[in-house]
């Protein structure tokens, strides 16, 4: 029975991890667009130029480290509460700086926007997703977003997920959340990568948008798997009855896997 609510997502912002992923990206030129440059070159600097310490110290850590930094046993134990207390008081001033406030504006829009568009596609790629996967989807899930001209697209486990891009083509969010999705139900090594690949960014894509392929979406070192897998993908796309799950066992079981090139 395909529930109305199989899948819940709750969009949401963290500024602590939207600061530090911004200034991330733009250290190293992680852009999805140029839109928006200016500001965030901006911010940038005057992040920079005021807080050199902390700026350094910022983007030497994976941003997902500030999601929960200061209830996080870990990264408190390992750092100091000195730090911590620094890096709180940093956050805050950051926070209600005249230089953050249009790429919060720019990221509050792109809430909007992301779950507008989540929300009028969620009917018809659930069907489609349930049809294709065989699987009967619940659960829940918090999706941070971050600057939409900035790059991001993670799934971190205890279904949260982390997201932002630009909208290269329509329905681009869509597919991609159903994307970091499929990591909690499938998992994520390469196998389960590739498959992911097939399923989402290339037939949900090609079901929702038209078109065909090969060519493939997805990313380059799973070329060569994508293109081992299709035929047997091929197979599985006319069985009445799909099953995901037991289509990555069996191809477990025939060892496909990434020649490693020499
Ligand atoms: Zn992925």
């Amino acid at each position: 029975m395909a529930g109305t609510q199989a899948i819940k997502i709750k969009f949401g912002i963290n500024k602590d991890y939207h600061i530090a992923h911004t200034l991330y990206c733009c250290e190293y030129r992680r852009f999805s667009s140029s839109e928006h440059s200016s500001s965030l070159v901006e911010f940038q600097r005057f992040v920079k130029t005021n807080y050199p310490v902390h700026y350094e110290f910022i983007v030497s850590q994976r941003p997902e480290k500030f999601l929960d930094y200061r209830t996080n046993e870990e990264f408190c134990e390992f750092f100091g509460n000195h730090l911590v207390n620094k890096l709180t008081r940093f956050f805050k001033e950051i926070a209600r700086s005249k230089e953050f406030s249009p790429i919060l504006s720019q990221t509050e829009d792109y809430l909007k926007f992301c779950k507008k568009q989540w929300e009028s596609n969620y009917p018809k790629t659930l069907r489609m997703m349930e049809e294709l996967t065989g699987l009967r989807f619940h659960s829940s899930f918090a999706v941070y977003l971050t600057h939409p001209s900035l790059r991001n697209g993670r799934n971190i486990g205890g279904n949260v997920l982390l997201w932002g891009h630009n909208e290269d083509w329509p329905n681009y969010t869509t597919i991609y959340l159903w994307h970091e999705i499929m990591h909690s139900y499938l998992g994520y090594d390469d196998l389960d990568h590739a498959i992911i690949e097939l399923l989402v960014d290339n037939e949900l894509r090609t079901r929702l948008n038209g078109g065909s392929y090969p060519p493939m979406i997805g990313h380059e070192h799973l070329a060569q798997l994508r293109m081992e897998i299709l035929p047997f993908w091929e197979d599985y796309l006319k069985m009445q009855k799909k099953d995901i799950k037991k289509f990555r066992d069996s191809l477990s079981a025939l060892n496909i896997q990434v020649k490693k090139s020499i």
